[in-house]
């Protein structure tokens, strides 16, 4: 007999589980999930140094995450990214991603993928490679060692460099992420690019977001990409470029190195219109924009039934509240942020 599950993914094939359209007729094709709000970095934009985190009662076992994943790889969910906190640090992340990638043998899913900080690669790029993972994130705002401690607190830009070096040596695809950051690293992103270009990296610029209180002055992080484009602009030819990877950044290609160069800019740029993705917290609940409150919980519907009829009426419901856009500010008078939660809870 089937199990209630596989008859959901029958059910999809056959045309009768309703893709995943919100109100403004965008598609949701993409997830991201945060399998875990920790993680072995204090990154000073992300996190407070004493960050009290969540009961591990209250996250969702693997188990439950992968069910989770399917339901909405069955409601039409092509593309997986895994973030947190730090994905590798979650207990048993590699049972995870081995069950999740049926999904790409089965063809329901064109991409399992992963945001890190880096620090687990040299342990895990193999592994990852050999169960189907292809590209990877990593963050990295700084090859300076010193300001590379400054800025994660607590990592070791060594083991960093090693887990992209293992990573490149495991055939995975890296792209590197660095936020911008005033009077930190905003001199050394030229040699940035031109690093991870001379390694045949794509390399994406992210403005930093006003998201949690993080116990430093906000306005004294932020620094516009539209002033960082100049300047690079003054040091390389930067092509506009028609690449989509199903993310947010725009893409540039620099004449001079012949790498991408991407940009995120939610603060100055609205990137709403094609918004195809929604998020996933590790307590399971369902952020339909980054930069909005709203939410629904799915791990009440998860865990009522054994079947997923309560779970996808819930998704359902959710992806017919998903706003229109974001409306990200700083609040410049009173110095706080403009969302509660901190990035390491919505993944990014
Ligand atoms: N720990 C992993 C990492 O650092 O890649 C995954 C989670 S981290 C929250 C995902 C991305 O969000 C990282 O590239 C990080 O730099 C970025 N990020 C965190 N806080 C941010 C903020 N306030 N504004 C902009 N980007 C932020
Ligand atoms: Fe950790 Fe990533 Fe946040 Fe840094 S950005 S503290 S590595 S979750």
């Amino acid at each position: 007999m089937q199990s209630p599950r596989t008859l959901d993914f029958e059910s999809y094939r056959n045309g009768t589980l309703p893709a995943l359209i919100d109100p403004f007729g965008r598609t949701i094709s993409y997830l991201r999930v945060s399998v875990t709000d920790r993680c072995d970095f204090r990154c000073v934009y992300c996190m407070a140094e004493n960050m009290t985190f969540l009961p591990k009662a209250n996250l969702l076992t693997l188990e439950e995450l992968d069910r989770l994943c399917s339901a909405f790889v069955a409601k039409g969910v092509r593309k997986l990214r895994l973030s947190g906190g730090e994905p590798l640090v979650r207990r048993g992340i590699m049972t995870l991603v081995e069950s999740l990638s049926r999904h790409l043998t089965s063809g329901a899913l064109d991409e399992l993928t992963l945001t890190t900080n880096g620090s687990q690669l040299t342990k895990y790029a193999d592994e990852l490679k050999a169960k189907g993972v292809k590209r990877i994130n990593v963050s990295l705002d700084t090859l300076d060692p010193n300001k590379f401690r400054a800025i994660t607190r607590w990592g070791e830009l060594d083991k960093v460099l090693a887990g992209i070096d293992a990573a490149q040596a495991a055939g995975l695809h890296v792209k590197i992420n660095a936020v911008a950051l005033k009077g930190v690293n905003e001199d050394e992103l030229a040699s940035l690019v031109e690093w991870a270009h001379g390694r045949g990296m794509d390399i994406t610029i992210i403005e930093v977001m006003p998201l949690g209180d993080i116990g430093e002055e906000r306005l004294d992080q932020y620094l516009p990409l539209s002033i960082v484009r100049a300047r690079l602009g003054e040091r390389f030819t930067l092509d506009e470029i028609d690449y989509q990877t199903g993310g947010p950044a725009r893409y540039t290609r620099v004449q001079e190195t012949g790498g991408r160069l991407g940009f995120i800019t939610p603060m100055t740029h609205n990137f709403c219109e094609s918004c195809n993705r929604v998020r996933v917290t590790c307590t399971g609940t369902l952020y339909m924009c980054l930069g909005q409150n709203d939410a629904a919980d799915l791990r009440t519907p998860l865990r009522q039934s054994e079947a997923n009829d309560l779970l996808y009426r819930a998704i359902d419901d959710a992806i017919a509240r998903k706003p229109k856009g974001h409306d990200f500010i700083i609040d410049r008078r009173h110095r706080r942020p403009a969302l509660s939660r901190h990035m390491s809870v919505t993944g990014g």
